[in-house]
């Protein structure tokens, strides 16, 4: 995820591209570059670090005029966070330049192909080798620059929105979409580009959104061409006039962040996944864990060390762990584990994971852990955090930034992850048979349609939030997979609603929290059709028979539960593996809902914060 702004008209693109970028920056803010042409040369200022430090740059290396440009505010994929990788990128013969949000996932043989014909590379970056492609392209057939985006793209797998211009045109733009969001803001004699319409709206309320699999030529005083990118229709561009203000913009129309990243699960777990899964062939490529495979075939334990809603997805990864390649995990709270002189043995693979890779108690812990002589792998979402940097290897979640304090999007790319490896290492070890390690390939493809299907209960959560909104205190419970998504569910609800929440195993229930139920104690259940079903049922049966009121997640098509249940919602079948990321998806409506009834700061809850980088 990326934030990327482009201007061409009469005014001086500079200003509108740094404020566009700032408004943007909740996108990406690893790196910020822009670039800029006079009429005579290409001004490129780029730098790691926040949208202010590119002003600073830009301000003392190169002169300010132009008004064409294009700029771009990093979430790295493909490369560290440096000046070199930062955006825009410059094509070998200096002509062409790109700004990029997404991943080009082909970039490798691309790339070498472009090192055959005598390209060279600068960056890490798999935007770089694009921008040479669409040069070589454009070369070869000699063709005008809208063409050879087109084929280039064509060539191109992965999700991508783009900005590119040829200084040897200045009066024209190309923009593209599959997959990432793209904005056109028209004005009179001037054309803006955004990933979101917050950089434009004070200049104009006429906005086309690029759908997927569309480009834009936009030329001065022509008419604007939208084009499909794969059989090159032509599209009738649709301008809506925007009714939205600025904050509004920024939070995709959603009320909350939170909101918004409940509902950007469906692309980012796809992220997460593009590239590593491959279905179809029955692979998955994570350079991280091919490049160490002996280090975890080896391992006589994993070691899962991590805090708050990652030791929960941790937690659901000791289940999948142990069940797909039969290694033993422990899951420990590195607050704990770091102070009590823990045993760890160089045979041990240590998998940490933080969201923001700050987290000082998990930190503190990969220390201890590396000292102890255990190979550690980092499971993070911010590309270039502090554990990214302190551990031997990891693997991104991709989510991009997330800026809910409560996490959501987090905890279900890290569920990703970690069944990826987990997959990854039950072939390498033969604890899977074929048929089955294919199927899960297959289904986990499907998650992202099923997430999206979770998300159409939205209302029916919003209905029963508003019954449950009041009371005191609440259960939440489960077995097996989706015993940790019990407590991850009532992590949520105390976190923004302020409401006391226990999450426990179903079967503990009797060992002492019955003595809580009675009319007034709501108890969520998650209750899929899988193995223990029948156990789970009985547990309804006991909650019902002391008054409890029920709300189960069910699978699409019960009857058993949704019998004896007060509340039902229906998640779509999976298996039982994969079923955290369905039945998690409600339980985050529930909360949010209870929480905006009971007028509570959803983004920012009392006391808490994003990041725990003190211990
Ligand atoms: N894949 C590109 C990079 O790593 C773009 C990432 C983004 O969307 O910011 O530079």
């Amino acid at each position: 995820m990326c934030g990327i702004v482009g201007y061409i008209g009469h005014r001086e693109a500079y200003p509108v591209i740094i404020k566009g970028l700032k408004r943007l920056e909740y996108r990406g803010y690893d790196s910020a570059g822009v670039v800029l042409y006079d009429g005579t040369d290409l001004k490129l200022s780029k730098t790691k670090g926040k949208v202010s430090d590119l002003e600073a740059r830009a301000e003392k290396e190169i002169s300010l005029n132009g008004s064409i440009g294009i700029g771009h505010t990093r979430w790295a994929t493909h490369g560290v966070p440096n000046d070199v990788n930062s955006h825009p990128h410059v094509s070998n013969s200096g002509n062409l330049v790109i700004v990029h949000n997404g991943i080009i996932e082909n970039y490798e043989p691309l790339k070498k192909e472009l090192i055959k014909r005598g390209y060279v590379f600068h960056s890490d970056t798999d935007t770089e080798v694009l921008v040479n492609l669409i040069e070589e392209v454009k070369k070869q057939d000699n063709l005008k620059l809208g063409k050879a985006v087109q084929v280039a793209l064509n060539q191109v797998v992965g999700a991508y929105a783009i900005a590119v211009f040829d200084k040897e045109r200045p009066n024209e733009i190309v923009a593209a979409r599959l997959g990432s969001p793209l904005a056109i803001g028209v004005g009179k004699d001037e054309f803006f580009v955004a990933s979101d319409a917050s950089p434009f709206i004070e200049y104009t309320s006429n906005a086309i959104y690029l759908e997927d699999e569309e480009m834009a030529i936009i030329r001065l005083h022509k008419p604007l061409k939208i084009r499909k990118i794969k059989d090159d229709t032509l599209v009738d561009p649709y301008i809506q006039e925007l009714q939205m203000n600025l904050e509004q913009i920024e939070k995709g129309g959603y009320d909350h962040f939170m909101l918004k990243e409940i509902y950007e699960q469906p692309s980012v777990i796809k992220d997460t996944y593009r590239g590593r899964l491959h279905a179809n062939e029955g692979l998955i490529k994570m350079a991280g864990i091919e490049d160490n495979l002996q280090k975890f075939l080896n391992a006589d334990r994993i070691l899962i060390i991590a805090c708050g809603t990652s030791w929960h997805a941790g937690l659901v990864a000791e289940y999948i762990f142990e069940e797909f390649a039969r290694i033993p995990v422990e899951v420990e709270y590195a607050s704990e584990f770091r102070y009590r002189n823990p045993i760890v043995r160089p045979t041990d693979v240590v998998i940490a994971i933080s969201q923001s890779g700050e987290t000082a108690d998990t930190l503190a812990a990969i220390k201890l852990a590396k000292e102890q002589g255990a190979f550690v792998f980092g499971v993070c979402n911010v590309v270039g955090s502090s554990i990214s940097r302190e551990t031997h290897a990891g693997a991104y979640t991709h989510a991009g930034p997330e800026i809910g304090v409560a996490s959501t999007k987090a905890f279900t790319t890290q569920i990703t992850v970690l069944t990826l490896i987990a997959l990854r290492l039950a072939q390498a070890k033969g604890t899977m048979n074929n048929s089955d390690f294919h199927r899960y390939l297959q289904e986990l493809e499907l998650i992202p349609e099923k997430v999206a299907e979770a998300l159409e209960t939205n209302l029916v959560a919003q209905t029963i939030a508003a019954v449950y909104k009041d009371a005191p205190n609440a259960l939440y419970l489960g077995r097996g997979y989706n015993f940790p998504v019990a407590l991850e569910g009532a992590l949520k609800l105390k976190e923004i609603s302020y409401i006391h929440a226990e999450g426990y195993p179903a079967a503990e229930m009797k060992h002492g929290p019955i003595a809580l139920i009675d009319e007034s104690m709501p108890v969520f259940i998650i209750a899929p059709q899988q193995e223990h079903y029948d156990k789970i049922v009985s547990n309804i049966q006991e909650i019902k028979s002391r008054s409890g009121k029920i709300i189960a997640v069910v699978t699409k098509g019960d009857t058993q539960v949704k019998a004896l249940a007060d509340h039902v919602i229906e998640i779509p079948a999976t298996s039982d593996a994969l079923s955290p990321l369905l039945t998690t998806i409600p339980l985050q409506l529930l909360s949010y809902h209870i929480a905006v009834m009971r007028e509570c700061n959803v983004d920012q809850p009392r006391n808490l914060a994003k990041s725990v980088t003190v211990e």
